[in-house]
């Protein structure tokens, strides 16, 4: 099987309402999402998206991800899908990092492959647990009692994992934590996220200050370093989201003890093969983990859901739903959807989602052997 034709759409994914993080000094309208259809000599197609959280919460953006696959689609051309690891070498080697240019092209080829096999892609990634996958909510930043009301609207959904948006006011901060931890009920987690705002002195203060909060702390700052300072002087589990990019970040992390859990978020680190062997990694060495995209619509979520999927429970506390904060959706009733707070991965071969073209317009892009 060979790769005759990629072909690359942009789509605009406004959301519902503004959103802010990291403490109030991000905010986010709409994302830039890019859709990829790589097709084959034998009629198989797969598709996969990569998009970004905005320009501002990663060194990443849409348009970025666009000029990357005009650098890689062309050695592509040829390959055989099937095989995630030599396609993934190609694309290391014609475009060294850029980890998050890749995520779209390698999960169309899980797609490609789980079609092949006759299997949904969580089964060719391992085996499929029987737990659903909980969805966490995302709580954008806001005065305390806006938060718990955001929460309350989130636990009527089903929702039973609630992340909430701290960061850059110390005593706000300690008043949302209280308020949102004092507020779970006792089937509920609420952990909070800080998105790198804090200073570590501040991350102390906080995580120091508050009451018991039966959870974990997200990326309370910039960098590890800054992380593994607070990790010695504070007692709650860390979370290590926006710092992990590649593999070696995987190896510091658990290798100097700086957080207890992960946040695989596929596009971040480059794809479900990357993703993969951080998943075996985090088993292996007890990390706990949460699988989610940056951003996107159900396509990505879904690749997220299958991940999550093949993970014990007791070892993925969660994904998330990007789909339920933005107005358009290029695949309706088809993917991983919302079931009481919950995933479930689709049970048909490869990623189980194919959007409506008719949705898509045309595309930006498309790369043939000539
Ligand atoms: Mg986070």
């Amino acid at each position: 099987m060979k790769i005759n034709r990629i072909s690359v759409w942009q789509l605009d994914l406004p959301l519902h309402k503004p959103y802010w993080l990291s403490g109030g000094r991000l905010k986010f309208e709409s994302l830039d999402s890019t859709l990829v259809c790589i097709e084959t000599d034998e009629g198989v197609s797969g598709w996969g998206e990569g998009c970004p959280w905005g320009v501002t919460y990663l060194p990443a953006h849409g348009k970025g991800i666009r000029s990357g696959i005009e650098e890689i689609a062309p050695q592509l051309l040829g390959c055989d899908p099937r095989q995630l690891d030599a396609i993934n070498r190609t694309m290391d080697l014609a475009l060294p990092g850029h980890l998050y240019v890749k995520s779209a092209i390698d999960i169309a080829c899980w797609d490609i492959a789980g079609q092949s096999a006759g299997m949904p892609l969580c089964e060719l990634l391992g085996a499929r647990q029987p737990e659903p996958v909980p969805i966490a909510s995302s709580i954008s930043t806001g005065n305390p009692q806006q938060m718990l009301d955001e929460v309350k609207r989130y636990r009527d959904k089903g929702y039973r994992v609630h992340s909430g948006k701290v960061g850059a006011d110390v005593k706000l901060d300690i008043e949302r934590i209280n308020l949102l931890s004092g507020e779970a009920l006792d089937n509920e987690t609420v952990y909070f996220d800080a998105n790198r705002a804090w200073l570590p002195r501040e991350a102390v203060t906080v995580m120091n200050s508050v009451s018991d909060m039966h959870s974990w702390v997200e990326q309370p700052c910039e960098t590890l370093e800054q992380i593994d300072q607070v990790r010695k002087l504070t007692r709650y589990p860390i979370c290590i989201d926006e710092s992990l990019h590649d593999f070696s970040d995987l190896l510091r992390i658990q290798k100097y003890g700086i957080a207890e859990m992960v946040n695989l978020k596929i596009n971040r680190i480059g794809g479900l093969t990357k993703a993969r062997r951080m998943r075996d990694f985090c088993l292996d060495t007890g990390i706990t983990m949460l699988v989610m995209d940056t951003g996107g619509s159900v396509i990505a979520d879904t690749a997220s859901a299958h991940l999550a999927q093949t993970i014990p429970a007791s070892s993925c506390l969660g994904s998330w739903s990007c789909q339920e904060m933005v107005s358009v959706d290029p695949a309706p009733g088809q993917g991983a959807r919302n079931i009481e707070g919950c995933f479930i991965a689709p049970d048909l071969p490869g990623l189980g989602v194919t959007p409506e073209r008719s949705r898509l317009g045309d595309p930006v892009s498309v790369y043939t052997e000539s």
